[in-house]
Parts: structure tokens; C-alpha cells; sequence
């Protein structure tokens, strides 16, 4: 007598940007199910494939990996992980595994939203269902909305709004650990995660911010956030962006401590929506007029930026900070934003792309915001006429130089180089050439 083993019915879960099994709203609406369900990660090789080969960030995710697969094999389940282009490794889960439906969580990014589009419409040719669940954010898409039912474009009556919104319930955690026994089984296994080399990525020692939340320092942030030679922020926005930690969990942290520091949680809120809503901000002012700017644009400049050499120390020691930690403090990214768009007239969008490309935090809405806000053309931006004296900064948030000698130790030396341009004479270019633009005069 033989006995054929009914395959159960099975759901799958998508491990994207929230990199954990705790707190995790769609992993917890799908174990919540009841049914077996089999978690799944792919390294999507449309986005790896672009990235340089000892990119930090795809070691950090393939660390988190190998933790999460070991997590999920001490409780007798697999993590299926694969590498490769999404809609055809779901093609082949849907072709080999009996999955009735898809869960996963929001990713509100333009080239996320098209890929999950194809996916759900030839799982639904397959009667398997797709569900997707808001987590990265605590509001998201147009659950803040003016009195008048629009999107906001200006920061402080957004972050009223969102704040008068709040209730218990948005910060709740998700008790997936209610329901970790229904994670599928092991022998439902058929992929184990590739290797780095497999990938065409080289290991690298880049060290990574800890993912526990300094309390210390989110009750004092208001007055250490400022100053770059301080251990003054919270350094967790690597694990904000990847999902390891909650967001859920650090804005009730936030709420409790300190109001500048939960001001900062809704920012990103702020620019996941201005995202959202006005997806014309990737590659183009969010401001139309801005794009009539006529930038210099010139090459050599630009790489003395992106070098730390332009002669002004913090500009200098924010860019080497960067080129050597995947890091740079919050002071510094306005000033060598600004810096580039406004001393040496050069387009934001090779600045954003300079910082997509180097930093491990990298967010599209957070960092197209932040630039568009140093240009001046984005959301409640910089007015165009502000722009930063590099010396004053220096003065007001690194006054002992400690930040300075920290990345640039030559400075002060007559090896140091010497300014590439001369403040007074690129902010008169500057306001001549944004007023031309705008039609100031
Ligand atoms: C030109 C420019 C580019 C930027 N690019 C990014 C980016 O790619 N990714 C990114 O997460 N942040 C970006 N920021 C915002 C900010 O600089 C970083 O979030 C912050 O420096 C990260 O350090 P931290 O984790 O110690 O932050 P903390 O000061 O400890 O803040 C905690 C968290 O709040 C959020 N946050 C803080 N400030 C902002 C802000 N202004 N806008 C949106 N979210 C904020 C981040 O998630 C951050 O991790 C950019 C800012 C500028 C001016």
C-alpha cells in the first residue's frame, strides 16, 4: 500500500524592506491565516546588477539573511532565498509550490510599484491572491490629507496633521510570535541563499550601526543632534531603510522621549508621501520652474566634490566621512548638498545619485527630498536666496575643528588644498543664475 502525502495549502510571505520576523504587519496577517506559510527573499538582480561590486549595503542585507534564515531554521522552517529578476523566480514558486496567495509589505518606490503590478496580475491568472499591507510607515499614501482632501507639501502642518491623527493603534505592535508554528515546514524546501561571490559582490569589512535604539541619546537629541563631531543622533536609518527595525517600535520610543526626534520619524513619513503623491519628483523638480535652472555642470568640479578636495574642511570631511563609512551626519549632508547646487552650480539629481549610490541608508523619497530641499526646488524647500556660508557652518557646528580633523587631517597644513571656489563669487552666481530661472528681477 503506498501513501501519497497531501501537500498542504500554502501561503507565501515576500521579505522585502522589513527584514524582520517580529513586529511585521503582512508576515503577521499571513501566519494569522492558520495556513503553513513559506517565507521567501529574493536578491532582485534588476537592482543589484547596478550596484558597484563591493556595495556595502547588499553585505549588510546578506548578513540579515543568513540571520533570518538561521531564526527560521531553528524553528523547523526555510527561508527560500534566490537571486535573480522577481517576476520570473515567482513565476517558477507559483509552477512548483501549491500557493494559494502572496503577502507582503508597501514598497512605494516607482520601480517597486510596476514590478509588484506584474506580479499580482499573473498571480491572479493563477487564482492566487496578492496582499499587501502598510509597514515601513507609520501613515502613509493619502492617509494625511489637508482640510481640503489634498497632500501636503509643507512639512509643519503635515507633521500637525499626523500628530492630532495618532492613536494607540498606529503604534501597536504586530504579535507575529503568536504564530510562529505556522511557518512551513522545512521539507518544503528548494532554494538556500546565494552566496556573495554568486552574486558578483565582494565582501566587505564596512562596520554596521547597531540596531538597538540609544535611548540615551534620543532623550538628549534635541541639543546633540546638531554637531557632527558628537555621538548626538541615533545612526539607525540603515535599519529603518531595510526593515530591521521597526518603525512602529522606535516612533512609540520617540513619542514617549523626545518631540525633535519623533519631528525627524515624521519627516521621513513626509517624504514617503510627497513620494507617493508627486511621483514626478524622481528626475524633476518638484517646483517646475527649477528645472529651468542652467547648471554649469562641470566635471572636474564635481569630482573635487565627490573627493572631499574643494578647499571648505566640512564640505571635505562630510564627503570623506561618506567615501569611507557609507555615513554622513544629517548638518553635513545639507551644507555639501547645498554646496554642490548652489557654490558650484551643479544639477541635484548628480549629487542624488552620487548619495543613492554611497549611502547605506539611501532612501529614494528621503534623499530626493533632502536634495530637492538644498536645491531649493523641492516640498517646503530651502528659499533659493539661503545659501550656507561653509565657513559660518564650521563656526556654528564644528567650532573646535574636531569633525574637521577627524576626515581631513592635512587641514590646517599647506598640503591642504585651497578653496575651488570663492564664496562671495558663487553665491552672487548663484542668485544671478536661480533669479534668471525664476524670473526674479
Ligand atoms: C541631501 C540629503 C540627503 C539625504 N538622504 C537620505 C537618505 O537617503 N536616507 C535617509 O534615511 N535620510 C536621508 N537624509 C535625511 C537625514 O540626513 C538622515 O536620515 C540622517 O542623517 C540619518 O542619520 P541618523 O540615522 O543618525 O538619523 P537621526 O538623526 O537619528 O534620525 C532618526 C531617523 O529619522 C529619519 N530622518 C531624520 N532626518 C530626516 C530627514 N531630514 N528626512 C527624512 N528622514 C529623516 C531617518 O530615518 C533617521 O534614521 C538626507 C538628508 C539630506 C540633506
Amino acid at each position: 500500500m503506498y501513501l501519497y502525502k497531501i501537500k498542504p495549502i500554502m501561503i507565501a510571505f515576500w521579505f522585502r524592506r522589513d527584514l524582520r520576523i517580529e513586529d511585521n504587519a503582512a508576515l503577521y496577517h499571513a501566519l494569522k491565516t492558520g495556513q503553513e506559510v513559506m517565507p521567501v527573499f529574493i536578491f532582485d538582480s534588476y537592482i543589484l546588477d547596478k550596484l558597484p561590486r563591493n556595495d556595502g549595503r547588499v553585505q549588510f542585507i546578506h548578513n540579515v539573511i543568513a540571520d533570518l534564515s538561521e531564526k527560521l531554521a531553528e524553528m523547523g522552517s526555510h527561508l527560500q532565498a534566490f537571486y535573480g529578476n522577481p517576476v520570473t523566480i515567482w513565476q517558477q514558486i507559483a509552477a512548483k509550490m501549491p500557493i494559494t496567495a502572496l503577502y507582503t509589505n508597501h514598497d512605494y518606490e516607482p520601480y517597486p510599484q510596476q514590478r509588484d503590478a506584474e506580479i499580482a496580475g499573473f498571480l491572479a491568472e493563477k487564482n492566487i491572491t496578492f496582499h499587501t499591507y502598510k509597514d515601513h510607515v507609520i501613515f502613509e499614501k493619502a492617509e494625511i490629507l489637508s482640510n481640503e482632501g489634498k497632500p501636503y507639501t509643507v512639512f509643519t502642518p503635515y507633521s500637525r496633521k499626523w500628530k492630532a491623527s495618532l492613536n494607540d493603534a498606529h503604534l501597536e505592535s504586530y504579535p507575529t510570535e503568536k504564530y510562529f508554528s505556522h511557518f512551513a515546514p522545512k521539507n518544503a524546501s528548494f532554494a538556500s541563499i546565494p552566496s556573495l561571490a554568486e552574486m558578483g559582490f565582494e565582501q566587505t569589512n564596512m562596520p554596521f550601526p547597531s540596531l538597538i535604539p540609544d535611548e540615551k541619546i534620543i532623550r538628549k537629541y534635541h541639543e546633540t543632534r546638531d554637531f557632527p563631531a558628537q555621538k548626538g543622533t541615533t545612526r539607525l536609518g540603515l535599519h529603518l531603510r531595510f526593515g530591521t527595525i521597526s518603525i512602529r517600535k522606535l516612533a512609540k520610543i520617540a513619542l514617549s522621549q523626545n518631540e525633535t526626534y519623533l519631528n525627524e520619524l515624521i519627516w521621513r513619513d513626509f517624504y514617503a508621501q510627497v513620494l507617493w503623491n508627486f511621483p514626478h519628483v524622481v528626475g524633476n523638480a518638484f517646483k517646475k520652474e527649477y528645472d529651468k535652472i542652467e547648471w554649469e555642470n562641470d566635471k572636474e568640479m564635481f569630482q573635487k566634490w565627490s573627493e572631499g578636495k574643494t578647499g571648505y574642511p566640512l564640505v571635505d570631511a562630510g564627503m570623506r566621512e561618506l567615501n569611507s563609512t557609507g555615513y554622513m551626519h544629517n548638518r553635513v549632508r545639507m551644507l555639501v548638498a547645498s554646496f554642490l547646487c548652489k557654490h558650484l552650480l551643479i544639477d541635484w539629481r548628480w549629487g542624488e545619485a552620487y548619495f543613492a549610490e554611497k549611502l547605506l541608508d539611501f532612501e529614494l523619497a528621503s534623499n530626493n527630498g533632502g536634495w530637492q530641499w538644498a536645491a531649493g526646488s523641492g516640498c517646503d524647500a530651502a528659499p533659493y536666496f539661503r545659501i550656507f556660508s561653509p565657513e559660518a557652518q564650521v563656526e556654528k557646528f564644528d567650532k573646535q575643528f574636531q569633525y574637521v580633523r577627524k576626515w581631513v587631517p592635512e587641514y590646517g597644513t599647506p598640503a591642504y588644498t585651497r578653496p575651488i571656489v570663492e564664496h562671495k563669487w558663487a553665491r552672487e552666481r548663484c542668485l544671478a543664475t536661480y533669479k534668471k530661472a525664476l524670473k526674479m528681477d
